[in-house]
């Protein structure tokens, strides 16, 4: 039976990565983004030229109504199927000290990086528990665990998907889903270089001494989402390059 792999955020940097090698692994992969249509259809490409299998299905992640039209029009025409591998990896940053921050800022990095997560999530794991198998990762971030100035929003949002990630691979255990979060450190992808850009240094010390490749992660997502991590639940781990 063929697997199906929802990427979200799968456009670019990190969660591109991801479709690729978990496009390697056999997965036919449904590749999300929310509007850069130009990058999507990049990647689908990449992901074809080696073999693999990709449909886009843009829709943003912080809104529950397009996330239900995308996966019911997708239901409707896989009636068989269901979506085994969720990696919930879009997100963005906005960052801004405390004492200046707009509560739009504030709602819309909590949006797209905490609540973007339940939407997809609640909408996907019917078909795993169903099926009894399934695989979930939730892209979090060291940001989430060490403290960052202009991050408090973020933060949030990434400290408390590592609290979802606990109680939710608890809930799911008995129906051999598996949850677990990944937390990358800085990897050079278009999202740290708007940190660059805007003059920013590197916020914490890499030992060593270079920013991670979005590829590092996507290892690290493909184990996970093996047939060979039945046992592995609920775990938080990192890759930044010794840098916590
Ligand atoms: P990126 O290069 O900026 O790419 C972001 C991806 O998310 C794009 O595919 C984008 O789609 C998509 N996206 C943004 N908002 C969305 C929305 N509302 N709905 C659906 N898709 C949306 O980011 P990245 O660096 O690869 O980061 C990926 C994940 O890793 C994020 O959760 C980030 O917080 C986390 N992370 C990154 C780093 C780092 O240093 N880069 C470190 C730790 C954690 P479009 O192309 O359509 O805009």
């Amino acid at each position: 039976m063929k697997r199906y792999a929802l990427i979200t955020g799968a456009s670019r940097g990190i969660g591109r990565a991801i479709a690729i090698e978990l496009a390697k692994d056999g997965c036919s992969i449904l590749l999300n983004y929310k509007s850069n249509h130009a990058a999507a259809q990049e990647a689908k490409r990449l992901i074809e030229e080696t073999g693999g299998e990709a449909e886009l299905m843009p829709f943003d992640v912080s809104q529950p109504d397009a996330i239900n039209a995308a996966l019911d029009a997708w239901f409707a025409a896989h009636p068989d199927d269901y979506i085994d591998v969720l990696v919930n990896n879009a997100g963005i940053v906005d960052d801004e000290i405390m004492l200046a921050m707009e509560p739009e800022q504030w709602h819309r990095v909590i949006d797209v990086n905490l609540n973007g997560f339940f939407y997809c999530t609640r909408r996907v794991i019917e078909g795993m528990v169903v099926n009894h198998h399934g695989r979930i990762v939730n892209i979090s971030s060291i940001a989430g665990q060490v403290g960052f100035a202009g991050q408090t929003h973020y933060a949030a949002a990434k400290a408390a998907l590592v609290g979802a990630t606990r109680s939710l691979a608890v809930e799911l255990a008995p129906k051999r889903i598996t949850v677990n979060a990944v937390t990358p450190g800085t990897i050079g992808t278009e999202m740290a270089q708007q940190g660059v850009e805007k003059g920013e240094q590197l916020r914490i010390d890499i030992p060593m001494r270079r920013l991670g490749k979005p590829e590092e992660v996507a290892y690290l997502v493909s184990f996970l989402c093996s047939n060979r991590t039945d046992y592995i639940s609920g775990q938080v781990i990192g890759v930044n390059g010794a840098a916590l």
